[in-house]
């Protein structure tokens, strides 16, 4: 067994601390990986204090990683000790229904293995990316290209595959318009993705002051959530990145006929929906859970090749209390990644 040490929750409301904790040795197919940055998701915070209902204490979170690979099992096909590599939102699929072949893991019919909070095929918990290293199945593991700035490129492994995943399932690129709602860690990166795509991107938002960063990040537009309905009927597609509860239906006006709705945000409650607010328009809604193993490989391809990647702010692994409760005032622009190496301290 290695020994790894890790930052965890043990309940939702104290505050973090350091974990000891054990990984198992890699096996012939599986890397031993050092991290060293892993980003800040708001999933994270969700799960932490248990918004979801289903956390399991100790919980250390984290599936925004990268590291270095430090030792390959024997069978390891391509990867070997000092590569760049990221690790996602999941560790584990079955490998053999409908959804893995097609290289959808996320969506595995006998349920992917979240890289935290999950329970592994041997029965052990998973634990995530707020620590030093960690052990996964070479099937799991992305390349990362990008040669520096990797404390801003962990993020595409989470933020960056979910924005990229449905514009890419939905053929979002020029003609379309496209509306971002929310300029968060997703937000931010839909507007980089959906613009580099060439689609003409709105940013819908709740905070006046982010209206300079939305032209920054390449909005064409910026439109405070609570005028949203003076629009009309505009947008091929929304991208609805909220954390919190809101309101679909005036949301749902703002799309044109055959318009779709995307749900990408998760809060824990219900968002009730007018069936007019879709009839009349024949539009759609949708859902996109993170992305599958080859969509991740080409977001991370796209923006080494681009140049992009997520606004951070990098911080100790000790600031991570405090940086959630600055994600909930929306004081970050526009993802927190911390430094692994505040962990080998
Ligand atoms: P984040 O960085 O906190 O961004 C969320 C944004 O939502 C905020 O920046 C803010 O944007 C807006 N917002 C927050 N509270 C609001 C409120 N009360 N009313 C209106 N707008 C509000 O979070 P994130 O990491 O991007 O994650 C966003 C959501 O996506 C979370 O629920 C997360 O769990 C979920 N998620 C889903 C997937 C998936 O696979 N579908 C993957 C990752 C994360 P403005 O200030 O611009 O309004
Ligand atoms: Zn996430």
């Amino acid at each position: 067994m290695i020994e790894a040490k890790g930052w965890a929750a043990h309940d939702p409301r104290s505050p973090m601390r350091a974990f000891a904790f054990q990984r198992r040795d890699p096996g012939p197919r599986e890397v031993l990986i050092d991290i060293l940055f892993c980003g800040i998701c708001h999933s994270d915070l969700h799960q932490v204090r248990n918004e979801w209902a289903n956390a399991r204490y100790p919980l250390v979170p984290g599936h925004e990683i990268v590291g270095r690979v430090a030792a390959a099992g024997a069978e390891v096909g391509t990867l070997k000790a000092g590569d760049t590599v990221g690790v996602g939102c999941f560790v584990g699929s079955c490998g053999t229904c409908e959804a893995c072949r097609r290289g959808l893991q996320n969506y595995c019919e006998r349920g992917a293995i979240g890289t935290y909070n999950a329970i592994d095929a041997r029965g052990e918990p998973t634990y995530g990316g707020y620590s030093d290293r960690i052990v996964v199945d070479e099937r799991f593991v992305l390349r990362v290209r990008a040669k520096d700035r990797l404390e801003a490129v962990a993020p595409l492994l989470c933020a960056g595959i979910t924005t990229w995943s449905p514009l890419r399932r939905w053929k979002v690129g020029k003609g379309h318009r496209v509306a971002v709602l929310g300029l968060g860690g997703l937000g931010h990166m839909a507007v980089k993705l959906a613009a580099a795509l060439g689609a003409e991107v709105t940013l819908l938002s709740s905070s006046p002051g982010k209206k300079k960063d939305a032209q920054r990040l390449g909005a064409h537009d910026f439109v405070p959530t609570a005028e949203a309905g003076k629009l009309g009927p505009r947008f091929d597609f929304i991208l609805d990145t909220v954390s919190a509860p809101h309101d679909l239906n005036a949301l749902a006006q703002t799309l044109r006929l055959d318009g779709t709705l995307i749900l990408l945000g998760a809060p824990p409650a219900a968002l009730p929906l007018q069936p007019f607010a879709l009839i009349m328009k024949r539009r759609s809604i949708a859902g996109s859970l993170v992305g599958g193993i080859p969509e991740t490989q080409e977001v991370l391809d796209f923006c080494a090749e681009r140049g992009i990647a997520a606004d951070v702010e990098t911080i100790p692994v000790q600031e991570v209390d405090r940086a959630y409760d600055r994600m909930l005032k929306g004081d970050v622009r526009y993802r927190f990644s911390i430094d692994a190496a505040s962990l080998r301290r």
